[in-house]
């Protein structure tokens, strides 16, 4: 009976008229606007009829809705403290399991840093984030995925050139229809590049005259490398590191549009966690990173951190790729602690954000997440009202910000 219901509804839900005339609006929308960008691609009509056939809207995906509509934002939730994003937790499976990979796959891994220049820690690091290192469940078709938000998302201007750079994928017989997988966000295999940067950045490794980034582990981890050396990597440097910073320092001099040398914050009285020397040379360019400000862990951070942060624009991310590639190295844990945020939620964040907009600070955009310009914001209010900048939103902060 279960099973007969079931099928009223699935039928009913072919035949209901609103849906039916969508899918026609669908259909022409390929016909004659995707078809002709295409075409005009490269794409043959053969690749096309083939992706495109039979598909339909996929209705289950997030941020479907009027273009310009802002992604759903769940703005009672409660804030989420930085140090959750680096609990051990989170960390040590990648470690543990990363070792593993990083014993499997030696060979390549040489050969891949020394043609990238890229540590090998690092390029395992985001393997292991983005796709648990290839085992992660990548649910969705590609083409099906893109289509859908290019037609009907919130953000059609961003995925329909998306859409059309995944055909081009095809056109190139990288990988087989069937196995074009994508996250719900159109993420492409175990690197997560979205199509337009898998066609600048995704190498075939292992020779095979396909640039396979869903199957290949070589290719994988040589379109991971390549992407960090493209956007400026450089070689023998470290990402940053974990440091002593006095009070003195104040904490509103964050962030990479503030360039220090190693010299300056060391005659600041900087230091390694240990008290040691920072290393490095004294005049190389240095940056001060401090993601829940003065409530947690200092780091002293070169270019390469910012590299990072093209592969994901958070912070808390690029630190999390750092540190786990420290740990694969051998390094220990973060040492500094996280004070424990809570009792405000993130839409109280938009909240102060607003507030210090009309007071003529720059937040970087009221979004209810603390990035740096929002905490050397919070920093510079404090000083200016006579308060000790910790540079970091708490729940009485929140209520004094006015
Ligand atoms: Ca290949």
């Amino acid at each position: 009976m279960r099973c007969l219901i079931a099928a009223l509804v699935l039928v009913f839900a072919a035949w209901h008229p609103a849906m039916a005339q969508s899918d026609a609006q669908f259909r022409n929308w390929l016909e004659t606007q995707v078809w002709p960008d295409a075409q005009k691609q490269g794409v043959s009509r053969a690749t096309f009829n083939q992706a495109l056939a039979g598909i339909t809207p996929d209705r289950k995906l997030p941020d479907l809705g009027q273009p310009g509509q802002a992604p759903k934002v769940n703005w009672q939730s409660e804030f989420s403290a930085p140090g959750r994003y680096l609990s051990e937790n989170n960390v040590a499976p990648l470690v543990s399991i990363g070792r593993a990979q990083m014993k499997q796959w030696a060979s390549v891994l040489d050969q891949v840093e020394k043609r990238y220049g890229v540590p090998k820690e690092i390029v395992v690091a985001i393997w292991g984030r983005e796709s648990a290192f290839g085992r992660a469940a990548i649910p969705k078709s590609a083409i099906r995925t893109l289509a859908t938000q290019a037609y009907a998302g919130s953000r059609r201007d961003l995925f329909y050139p998306e859409l059309i750079a995944a055909l081009k994928i095809l056109q190139g017989d990288h990988i087989p229809l069937s196995e074009m997988k994508s996250s719900i966000a159109g993420a492409l295999g175990q690197p997560q590049f979205l199509p337009s940067k898998y066609l600048v950045y995704a190498v075939d490794f292992d020779g095979d005259g396909r640039r396979d980034i869903w199957k290949s582990v070589p290719d994988t981890l040589a379109s991971i490398a390549n992407y960090l050396k493209q956007h400026g990597w450089q070689s023998g440097r470290h990402w940053g590191h974990e440091a002593r910073v006095p009070d003195g320092v104040h904490c509103a001099v964050e962030g990479p549009d503030k360039t220090y040398t190693l010299n300056d914050f060391q005659k600041a009285g900087s230091t390694g966690v240990d008290g040691s020397a920072l290393p490095g040379a004294g005049s190389d360019s240095r940056y001060l990173m401090m993601p829940a400000g003065r409530l947690g862990p200092a780091f002293i951070v070169s270019k390469n951190f910012y590299v990072l942060k093209e592969y994901n624009e958070s912070d808390l991310y690029a630190l999390f790729v750092g540190h786990v590639s420290d740990r694969l190295r051998g390094g220990g844990n973060i040492v500094g602690k996280w004070n424990t945020v809570a009792g405000f939620k993130r839409g109280d964040v938009r909240a102060m954000q607003e507030r210090l907009v009309a007071q003529g600070y720059d937040v970087g955009g009221a979004d209810g997440l603390v990035g740096f310009k929002t905490r050397t914001a919070i920093g510079l209010w404090q000083g200016k009202n006579g308060m000790t900048p910790t540079c970091f939103p708490d729940a009485k902060l929140i209520g004094a910000i006015r």
